[in-house]
């Protein structure tokens, strides 16, 4: 199959009215009048980033999943996306796969696929997803943006993927029931979108949590400059998890990456206005501390013993 058809065959579904996707020179998207484009990109390597055995429809659905975590991280919604694809071969059933992981979630937050680069490589496969998305000038919810006083709020659960993670890679005793409650957070995050794209008004700061909540939290108040208090016992821990080892829990919930849900920070006047947000949009949320002038990054429990964590997290390099 050349590679026409295998961009006709596999990612040209048809797009919204106002759109031109795949086929010419570059796709074409409409703007919202008195909006700002919001931008993200992210590369994923086999062997890096997924396993080269994970299941392709899984995969599809990451791909976008971990870009529009992005978007809802800013506050913004999505408005479209674009696909470049380095394949060593090409797999009829892998593609079919891929593509349709990918379009479901793409429909499910209206963020259609219009265009992209198909290309043979003698590397592991490379997926590469720009998205596009849109938020009133001024409102996106950057990192800079923490105030002293400001609680800290974090989306979904924490610590699952990590412990799936683990768990294929043969780092923790083989557990096929907790490998099946835990491998969906790590193979198909599910990033709170729309509950995001409301956000704008009511929260400060916000980022996704992808290479773990402490690190994360950390870019937060750097970007800052301030502090952070979180109570350890606040955090929500994913119950899949909850009967491991306390140690291997408190690494999985601190510094275990892949998580993409949102921490983000608001001031305590809309505590009322974010709950009632989160019900309207089935979105778990945790008010797990708050933002200081300083002294760093403390996490304490309940009854005052300090957490620390060896492992801040997942760095590239
Ligand atoms: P060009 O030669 O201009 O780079 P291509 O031949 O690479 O164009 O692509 C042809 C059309 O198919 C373009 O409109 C491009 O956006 C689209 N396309 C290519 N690969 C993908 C893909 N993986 N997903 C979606 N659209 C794609
Ligand atoms: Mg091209």
């Amino acid at each position: 199959m050349g590679e026409f058809d295998l961009i006709a065959r596999y990612f040209s579904r048809p797009v919204p009215e106002g759109y031109l996707g795949a086929g010419d020179d570059c796709a074409l998207l409409p703007l919202r009048p008195g909006r700002q484009c919001v931008v993200s990109t992210d590369a994923l390597i086999e062997g890096r980033h997924f396993l080269p055995e994970v299941d392709p429809l899984t995969l599809g659905h990451k791909s976008l999943a971990v870009n529009l975590s992005d978007l809802a991280a800013m506050g913004a919604t999505p408005s479209g996306c674009v696909l470049a694809l380095a394949l060593p071969e090409v797999d009829e059933g892998w593609l079919s796969q891929f593509s349709e992981g990918f379009y479901r979630l793409a429909n499910e937050f209206d963020c259609p696929l219009i265009g992209g680069d198909t290309t043979g490589t003698d590397h592991g496969i490379m997926i590469c997803v720009t998205v596009f998305g849109h938020v009133t000038p001024g409102t996106a919810l950057l990192r800079s943006a923490a105030q002293s006083g400001d609680d800290i709020w974090v989306t979904g659960s924490l610590g699952a993927a990590h412990i799936a993670l683990k768990l294929l890679q043969g780092a923790l005793p083989h557990n096929d029931s907790l490998l099946a409650k835990t491998r969906p957070m790590l193979e198909q995050p599910c990033p709170p979108c729309l509950f995001a794209a409301q956000l704008p008004g009511l929260a400060h700061a916000a980022l996704d949590i992808s290479d773990g909540f402490l690190q994360d939290l950390g870019h937060i108040i750097k970007a800052s400059q301030c502090g952070a208090h979180v109570i350890f016992d606040h955090l929500p821990i994913d119950p899949a998890i909850r009967n491991l080892s306390e140690e291997t829990v408190q690494e999985a919930v601190l510094s275990g990456g892949d998580v993409y849900q949102l921490c983000f920070t608001a001031p305590p006047k809309h505590r009322d206005a974010i709950e009632t947000l989160a019900q309207q949009f089935h979105t778990e949320v945790s008010r797990v501390g708050s933002i200081t002038g300083g002294g760093g990054l403390l996490v304490e429990t309940l009854d005052g013993r300090r957490v620390t964590c060896a492992n801040m997290g997942y760095q590239h390099f």
